[in-house]
């Protein structure tokens, strides 16, 4: 696909994108937890119909859904689906956006006029090494960028745009869904998935060129709460019972040299305490479980129910209890089962000229609670990297690589179904 007419569209979009605000909050009373982020549905929902979708809907907790209807003669071409999520991470700000191109990178590090302390070096980044001789966008210095996930989104626009004036590009149905909240593990909760009606989806949120993830951790968070027994400190003798130091004991005894996210990588799993709530007669830790098997989670949860236990037994009087909520599972368990949705990303990604990278997710996505919610959804890489800070950087050539990607697997997929 050597016409590269899609190029300028997703630039341009991406570049309007991210002027908007739509950083998204941890706490919040309203869905989406911030009402700027339905500024850009709102006007995602317009430009759909302006191309020329069909069924364009944004419902009342701003989930856009478009479609892009079959131009094949084959009855039975599965409907798959594109989504990105709109919302920014609540990390940094994502206001007042001043995206900047930095044309024919020369490979130096690039410093960033607002704060000239920002300078992103491809001394750090590898990938940014890489991209001598191509664009790169940044912001300005004292914002994210929002590469994650408006590039995902002007990606998804731009094929649809060139599906759309290249009726002899043979597809299926598509489904573009665009989300808000996934920044603050919102983003699937109304994402009414019989609505969407597609047989699977992609996520198109990953990082680096030909990155395609079916893997991502299974999570639980536990809480460990401590009951100690307070009295006034001046008459404590052989009374007191100081539930906050049972849990400083209890943090000690917790594996420090493995089982830490300061300490592993790839495959391995972790314990980590992140948050504690502290009181003589009562403290609670709050711990994430991370593993990429669900079975090594339960080991996890068992070693920490097992610690606490032991340093309760070594403080007479105090006693401990346990809350473990369940916060999403490695999608691989339900994509084991659709081999084909994996395959097809992979085969695409191959059509585009790239290497497919299938890697695991330290972390969730919105396809690991899709998949368990009944639409297999893969992740694909939209070229976005250090997101959520003021280096973020995107390239050019990479959001082009993934219209490229975008456009390839729907004809894979036409293309595979028997006619
Ligand atoms: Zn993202």
């Amino acid at each position: 696909m050597s016409s590269p007419r899609y190029a300028t569209s997703c630039v341009e979009r991406f570049l309007e994108y991210v002027k908007i605000d739509t950083q998204s909050r941890e706490i919040s009373e309203t869905y989406p937890s911030t009402l700027t982020q339905l500024d850009l549905l709102a006007r995602l929902k317009d430009e759909l119909i302006d191309l020329g979708l069909e069924d364009v809907t944004m419902d009342s907790h701003g989930y856009v859904f478009a479609t892009l209807p079959s131009t094949s003669a084959k009855q039975d071409v599965p409907v798959i689906g594109f989504i990105s999520h709109v919302d920014t991470s609540p990390e940094m700000s994502g206001a007042g956006v001043k995206a900047i191109i930095h044309h024919n990178y020369d490979g130096q590090d690039i410093v960033l006029p607002d704060d000239p302390s920002t300078v992103i070096s491809p001394k750090d980044n590898p990938q940014l090494a890489r991209q001598i001789g191509r664009d790169v966008i940044t912001a300005s210095g004292t914002t994210l960028l929002g590469a994650d996930n408006k590039a995902g989104v002007a990606e998804i626009m731009a094929a649809a745009e060139y599906l759309l004036a290249h009726p002899e590009i043979i597809h299926g149905p598509i489904r573009i869904g665009f989300t808000p909240d996934e920044e603050v593990g919102n983003g699937t909760k109304y994402f009414d998935v019989e609505r969407f009606g597609a047989f699977c989806a992609y996520t198109v949120d990953g990082e680096t060129l030909g990155e395609l993830q079916m893997e991502t951790f299974s999570a639980d968070a536990i809480t460990v709460t401590f009951h100690g027994f307070n009295t006034h400190p001046g008459f404590a003798k052989g009374k007191m019972v100081n539930a906050i130091k049972v849990a400083a004991e209890f943090i000690t005894r917790l594996p420090g040299e493995e089982l830490s996210p300061e300490t592993t990588g790839g495959y391995e799993g972790f314990v980590h305490p992140y948050v504690i709530n502290a009181g003589v007669e009562q403290t609670s830790v709050k711990l994430l479980v991370r593993d990429f098997v669900t079975p090594g989670l339960h080991e996890k949860e068992q070693l920490v129910k097992q610690i606490a236990s032991e340093t309760v037994d070594s403080y007479p009087g105090s006693s401990v209890e346990f809350n473990v909520e369940e916060s999403y599972r490695n999608m691989k368990e339900v994509l084991d089962n659709y081999p084909d949705v994996v395959q097809n990303a992979s085969e695409a990604i191959s059509r585009a000229g790239l290497d497919p990278q299938i890697l695991p997710i330290r972390g969730g996505t919105d396809g690991s609670r899709l998949s368990f919610m009944g639409l297999p959804t893969p992740n694909i890489f939209a070229g976005e990297h250090n997101f959520h800070s003021r280096f973020e950087w995107i390239s050019t050539y990479d959001m082009h690589k993934a219209v490229e990607v975008i456009i390839e697997l729907c004809r894979v997929w036409e293309e595979k179904t028997p006619v």
